[in-house]
């Protein structure tokens, strides 16, 4: 479904991806691990339009996408639910929803409120004033409004108390169970490691390790010098 090939980008002169390579098959959950600052907040970048590579492929469904503009990428079906969440505070739960809800999306305001019953009880309530936990969850509401089959996820789980982790990850097994495709960007290894299908761990731009969780967890030297584990 989704396949980048030698990608490399930059910021100004800052050059934060080197070569990199990885891929998404459908219904895939795939995590991308690595240290602050690795470039896996980049790597989504250059998925969404955000942050265009300056060589490499991004392949979506078999098509180059690298250099199309980020509203047309999202409307290919690929959609990013970024670190900071991006929830607009002075709007409504009902309003920033609203937004992004797009006709034809197999997801609308209903069906995702039934599966976000904690929003629905906020509905009238202004973004700012949501908990942390709360503001993953509109974020990711308002990802699935827009009709994702690939949804790219960046550290869903920073600044969640563990019962709103767990809640954050019974929602993206539910959304795999359903067959959207995920790319999970975590510092939480553990939390990444449940869930994952398949993980790579960058470092410096570039793939270091590829393989399924328990190769990962067995491999003390790949875990300590990258993950800061062991
Ligand atoms: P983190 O967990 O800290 O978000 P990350 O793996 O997601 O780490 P990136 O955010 O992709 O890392 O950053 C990769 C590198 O690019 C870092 O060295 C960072 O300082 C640099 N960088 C990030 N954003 C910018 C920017 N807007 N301008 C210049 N450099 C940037």
């Amino acid at each position: 479904m989704l396949e980048l090939k030698n990608v490399d980008a930059f910021y100004g002169l800052g050059h934060i991806l080197h070569g990199l390579s990885l891929s998404v098959s459908e219904g895939e959950v795939v995590a991308l691990l690595g240290r602050n600052g690795a470039g896996k907040t980049t790597t989504l970048r250059s998925i969404t339009g955000l942050t265009p590579p300056k060589r490499g492929q991004v392949l979506y469904k078999g098509a180059d996408i690298a250099g199309l503009r980020p509203h047309v990428i999202t409307r290919k079906g690929i959609a990013m639910v970024p670190e900071t969440r991006d929830i607009f505070s002075y709007l409504t739960v009902k309003e920033n929803l609203a937004i992004a809800e797009r006709r034809g999306s197999r997801w609308h305001m209903d069906s995702v409120l039934e599966r976000f019953p904690g929003l629905k009880t906020r509905l009238g309530h202004k973004g700012g004033e949501l908990s942390g936990g709360e503001q993953e969850m509109l974020a990711i509401a308002r990802a699935l409004l827009t009709g994702p089959e690939l949804l790219l996820l960046d550290e869903p789980s920073q600044g969640l108390a563990p019962l709103v982790v767990s809640a954050v990850m019974d929602t993206i097994r539910e959304l795999k169970s359903q067959r959207v495709s995920m790319l999970l960007v975590e510092q939480n290894a553990e939390m990444a490691l449940q869930l994952a299908d398949r993980v790579y761990v960058i470092d410096h731009g570039t793939v270091v390790f590829e393989g399924a969780p328990a190769q990962l967890r067995a491999d003390a030297n790949i875990t300590a010098t990258y993950l800061g584990v062991g």
